[in-house]
């Protein structure tokens, strides 16, 4: 059996990952929201770690990827490329084409950390980089040195040096920058895996002008709530913090290609003008994935508006549930289409989150918080399927003992 594999041959504990989460259900194919079992069983999918906004299959991803299979079966990886070229200008205008006029593609989140964080030091000459408390950056050697969890940290010190991590507020940034030789500083706007948090936008601005102040770069990890997935394209953009870099990932390449992209100044690429091997590997800005990022960010514009009417359907049916369930949930909070639901007693999220799956709902787990589950329904779902979600949820919460 396909879950009888995994258990022998992929990472040990993989198989309870897929328990926890999927209470052994093997997917199959897709549509839209809906994951296809592969027992004939469907469920909705508003989890995928913020992955499918745009859901599975969508038709002019799946095209884009296919036309260019078509005409580059194999990239060469040293000549120029058009669909590569492209994409960079098209994520440039989207971005803030003002200011971030350059684009580094990534295969995976972690991937645009690494670079950015290694921009900042090339073109600072400075080490230390200033991150928050409850931030989660991903798991590659250097970009765990920025996130927060110990978790995933302790077994594996010594870390990259000169991370500090700062509550979010404004009286701890003057000491952050006591000593002058901050590289940067690295936030989400709001903390996905830290439990669906908007940072205070007090904290935020005090932070990057500091940072400003000091002559280090801000680098806004909008890995997560970019792309509309929080409303807007970056929420740091929008929100006048001009950051020096923004961090896109999960899903840039619709769901289909791993992809990730550092939109960021010319000033912080000064470095690579000289020499571009100081950082490279071997797939960044595969044309395949390019032309999934290109059809993606076409889609998820084409979008937005949906986003908005399914963004007030969540608030609505969310706040409902919690008032519904007081002795259970503890708190509802997000926006746009990332949610996150708080449960009191211990261990409350992981029940529900099992039983969500048997029920037909895939919500996702916070990876730095194991209180709150996260809803991230797609930009592409139905009323319907918004309604039959948050139904599905009501009704577990009223079966979980609370
Ligand atoms: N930054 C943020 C804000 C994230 O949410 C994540 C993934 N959860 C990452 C970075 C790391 O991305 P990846 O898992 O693709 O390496």
């Amino acid at each position: 059996t396909v879950l009888g594999r995994v258990r022998a041959h992929l990472s040990p504990g993989l198989a309870l990952v897929y328990g926890m989460n999927g209470a052994g259900a093997v997917e199959s194919c897709g549509d839209g929201a809906r994951i296809v079992l592969s027992d004939g069983r469907s469920a909705l999918d508003f989890g995928s770690y913020a992955v499918t906004l745009l859901g599975r299959g969508h038709p002019e991803v799946l095209r884009a990827v296919r036309g260019e299979l078509e005409s580059m079966p194999v990239s060469t990886r040293v000549l120029a490329n058009g669909t590569t070229a492209g994409f960079a200008a098209e994520l440039v205008a989207y971005t803030d084409p003002g200011r971030l006029t350059r684009v580094w593609l990534g295969l995976n989140g972690s991937d645009a950390v690494e670079a950015a964080l290694k921009l900042a030091r090339l073109a600072t000459g400075r080490t230390r980089v200033v991150a928050v408390e409850g931030a989660y950056h991903g798991k590659s050697l250097g970009a765990l040195a920025a996130t927060w969890n110990r978790r995933y940290r302790q077994s594996l010190e010594p870390l990259l040096g000169g991370v500090v991590h700062i509550p979010a507020d404004p009286g701890a940034v003057p000491g952050a920058f006591a000593e002058e030789d901050v590289a940067a500083v690295i936030v989400e706007p709001v903390q996905g895996e830290g439990g669906v948090r908007a940072l205070p936008s007090a904290f935020l601005a005090a932070l990057t002008a500091a940072a400003r102040a000091h002559g280090a770069y801000v680098i806004a990890d909008e890995i997560q709530t970019g792309l509309r997935r929080c409303g807007e394209r970056a929420l740091s953009v929008a929100a006048g913090l001009r950051p020096d870099a923004v961090l896109f990932g999960k899903a840039l390449g619709g769901g289909v290609q791993p992809l990730s992209a550092v939109v960021a100044t010319e000033e912080l690429y000064g470095p690579l003008a000289t020499d571009p091997f100081v950082h490279t590997t071997t797939f960044s800005g595969h044309p395949l994935a390019a032309a999934a990022g290109s059809a993606a960010l076409r889609a998820v514009e084409e979008l937005a508006p949906r986003g908005e009417r399914l963004s007030g359907l969540m608030a609505e049916g969310l706040r409902r549930i919690a008032h519904r369930h007081t002795g259970l949930v503890t708190e509802v909070r997000g926006q746009g289409l990332l949610w996150g639901v708080e449960f009191g007693p211990h261990g409350a999220a992981g029940d529900v989150l099992l039983e969500l799956s048997r029920r037909g709902l895939v919500v996702s787990p916070c990876l730095g918080q194991p209180e709150v589950i996260r809803l991230l329904p797609p930009l592409v779902a139905t009323d319907e399927e918004v309604e039959e979600a948050l139904d599905l949820l009501d009704a577990t919460c009223a079966a979980v003992p609370d």
